[in-house]
Parts: structure tokens; C-alpha cells; sequence
């Protein structure tokens, strides 16, 4: 169960615009770390229990890979 139902703005990763950078840095502006990278090959993604829809992640992000 979920700590708190998600934010209405959590924007999510788009896996086809993602580089799966070796430094996200839409992940180093998130203030709760909200972006979660398993694999570093991979896109990461949005951790709902973290995340509290600031969208400071959607600016920060080189390729426009995080979308609302
Ligand atoms: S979300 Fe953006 S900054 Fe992060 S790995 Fe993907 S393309 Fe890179
Ligand atoms: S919207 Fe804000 S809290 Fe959510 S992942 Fe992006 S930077 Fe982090």
C-alpha cells in the first residue's frame, strides 16, 4: 500500500525519449529522489511514494523524457 495516493501532476518517464543517461539529471534535481534507476541501461523511473509532482524533473531533463 501506497504511504499516500499518487499527486495528480506525477509525471512519468518516456522510455522511447529516454537516453538512460549514466547521470540523470532530472534524478539529481528531484529533491525526494523520486526517479529510481534499477538498471543503468534502462530509463529509470517515477517512485509514486516519493514523488510530490513539483515537475522540476520535467525542466531538468535534456531530452524531454519526463512528460505529464
Ligand atoms: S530521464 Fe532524462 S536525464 Fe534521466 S536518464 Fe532519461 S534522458 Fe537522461
Ligand atoms: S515531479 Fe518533482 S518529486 Fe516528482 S520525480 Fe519530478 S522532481 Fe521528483
Amino acid at each position: 500500500m501506497p504511504d499516500h495516493p499518487p499527486p495528480p501532476k506525477m509525471p512519468r518517464v518516456d522510455g522511447v525519449r529516454c537516453q538512460a543517461c549514466r547521470k540523470c539529471v532530472a534524478r539529481q534535481v528531484c529533491r525526494t529522489k523520486a526517479i529510481v534507476a534499477i538498471d543503468p541501461g534502462e530509463p529509470p523511473f517515477i517512485d509514486p511514494n516519493l514523488c510530490y509532482g513539483c515537475l522540476v524533473c520535467m525542466v531538468a531533463c535534456p531530452y524531454q523524457a519526463i512528460v505529464g
